[in-house]
């Protein structure tokens, strides 16, 4: 981010929430727990930045409660991942491997250390999206946009993994998609 945050608006949202099953991975137990979601945007424009930080509370099982608060790696964050993992791939080789390598590999080594980092990182970043027993290890809820006036929501967008628990949450806030001030979506 090239901008520092200058202003930061926090609110709760009063949303009607289904609680009976896991807006995560969709089971029915009876060790579902409403908890505390956080729902953070930050936009910019030039160097003015604006951070927006909601919450709701949503139905977790206990396998998926550590996914409500659990931010995904936009691609800004995974290349700075990948940079860093190389750097640290490069220390380590420098230390342990022996100095009379074959010259085709010294001279390349860092750039056969960013290759292996770009691979490893990938197939990290591959294992944990994927999508076991239908449940997402990142936020299974996040906010897309919310726009205030005179500091009222006017409108907030919420993007669900769940589709079946987006569409409850719809009926139960039918009013307010009426009205567009809840914009729901699937998540990608
Ligand atoms: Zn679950």
């Amino acid at each position: 981010m090239f901008f520092a945050v200058q202003r930061t608006i926090s609110a709760t949202l009063n949303f009607n929430v289904p609680a009976d099953y896991c807006c995560n991975c969709g089971r029915r137990t009876a060790d579902v727990d409403l908890i505390t979601t956080p729902l953070r945007q930050v936009r910019s424009v030039l160097f003015y930045g604006e951070e927006i930080r909601l919450s709701e509370q949503f139905p977790f099982c206990k396998p998926c409660r550590g996914s409500a608060g659990r931010s995904a790696f936009g691609w800004p964050g995974k290349l700075l991942l990948i940079a860093l993992n190389s750097v640290i791939l490069f220390g380590i080789c420098i230390g342990l491997l022996p100095s009379s390598l074959p010259h085709a590999i010294n001279d390349n080594l860092y750039s056969l250390n960013l290759i292996l980092a770009v691979i490893l990182t990938l197939a990290w970043f591959h294992q944990s999206e994927k999508i076991v027993q239908g449940r997402t290890h990142y936020q299974p809820v996040r906010l897309r946009e919310a726009h205030f006036k005179d500091d009222r929501l006017r409108q907030v967008s919420l993007a669900f993994h769940n589709r079946h628990y987006a569409q409850d949450f719809a009926n139960a806030n039918a009013e307010a998609v009426k009205a567009r001030v809840l914009l729901i979506s699937i998540l990608d």
